[in-house]
């Protein structure tokens, strides 16, 4: 045991205010036995907060066009490789009916930022589906937008937004993104977001190129003092047909400290055991949970389009990780004692 990072972890989980230098003594200094001591503590935080519970969150990846170039992603404008497609409305609407079906109760939409899209186009996708649906929550992930296009996919029934910052770190950003993507309009999208009454997610990928302990550190520094109601954190993983193809994926481990580190700082966050580490690792999802992570996405697209959705290899999404596999993910979780939930999970903050 260090009795630094301990110290440091345990005025976290009471409820203090850390500096960025003390998360990044907490992420250098912290042995085996203190980062177990983080995650069974944060398990028990979720357990407080939400018991045996797990929420579901259905993800509809509408299309795979994208005006952007992140270094990391397979569907980077840059990759001429991938089939490119995007959903009808009837599609997105077939995708609700059958996540419907199989008791999810919120919609994640997700996609490359696609100018097909436009806010005519979204907001009757966002309304269509509230109106078939009324007790399902629209969870949208479509990128950087402009503040009255946030504002007026809220008004057509939007209930929150996913947009991880990827990092908060400048010169870090500027590493994983061409010069025309800037950190600065990425966190000005956050903050539009959150005064517009949108439930908000950030979050980062663990072990992306040159990423640095103290790149880590400034994010936890930042989901503390940001608030958001949703944090989205998984490692890094290479695709071949990007600039990062030969980098090393992210641990697992350092993934399921900062899960723990997350849930100890926002202890009733949203927070999903992500695909990326469920990729990983075969075990990985049941070790997010018993960290603290409380949230599954399972795949809801059509399945013929999935596999051009690759935002890295091996991505999964079928089995475990599918609509057409909640029943066999019950029966998974039900192995560490919890269970998936017919539920919108809204944030309680
Ligand atoms: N266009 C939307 C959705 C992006 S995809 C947006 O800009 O928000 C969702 C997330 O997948 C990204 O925010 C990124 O953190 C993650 N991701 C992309 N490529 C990845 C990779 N190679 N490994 C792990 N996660 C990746």
């Amino acid at each position: 045991m260090n009795e630094t990072a301990r110290q440091l972890i345990t005025a976290l989980e009471g409820g203090n205010r850390l500096q960025k230098n003390d998360f990044l003594q907490i992420l250098t200094h912290a042995d085996a036995e203190d980062v177990e001591y983080a995650k069974s503590h944060a398990n028990d935080l979720r357990i407080k907060y939400f018991g045996n519970a797990i929420f579901l969150r259905g993800l509809v990846e509408l299309s795979n066009f994208c005006k952007n170039d992140c270094l990391y992603c397979g569907i980077r404008r840059s990759n001429t490789a991938v089939v490119r497609y995007r959903l009808s409305k009837e599609q997105i609407l077939g995708c609700l009916e059958q996540g419907y079906a199989a008791g999810l109760r919120t919609l994640v939409l997700q996609g490359g930022e696609d100018a097909w899209f436009t806010d005519e186009r979204m907001c009757d996708i966002v309304s269509a589906v509230k109106e078939r649906r009324p007790e399902i929550a629209v969870t949208l992930s479509l990128g950087e937008r402009s503040k009255e296009s946030y504002r007026r996919l809220k008004e057509a029934g939007a209930d929150r937004y996913l947009l991880r910052h990827e990092t908060a770190t400048e010169w870090h950003y500027a590493k994983l993104h061409p010069a025309f993507q800037k950190l600065s309009n990425r966190m000005q999208c956050l903050e539009w977001l959150k005064e517009l009454g949108y439930q908000v997610g950030c979050g980062m990928m663990v072990g992306s190129p040159y990423q640095t302990t103290e790149c880590l550190a400034a994010d936890l520094a930042f989901i503390q003092d940001f608030r958001p109601q949703m944090v989205g954190l998984g490692p890094f993983i290479p695709h071949h047909e990007t600039p990062f193809a030969n980098e090393p994926a992210g641990s697992v481990e350092t993934t399921l400290f900062l899960l723990a580190l997350v849930r100890l700082t926002l202890p009733k966050v949203l927070l999903p055991s992500t695909t990326a580490l469920a990729t990983l690792h075969p075990q990985g999802r049941l070790h997010g949970i018993l960290s603290g992570a409380n949230v599954i996405m399972p795949n809801l697209s059509p399945i013929d389009l999935r596999d051009n959705y690759t935002l890295y290899d091996n991505k999964a999404n079928t089995g475990l990780e599918a609509v057409e596999g909640v029943a066999l993910l019950d029966k998974e979780l039900s192995s560490i004692g919890c269970h998936v939930v017919v539920d919108r999970g809204d944030a309680r903050y």
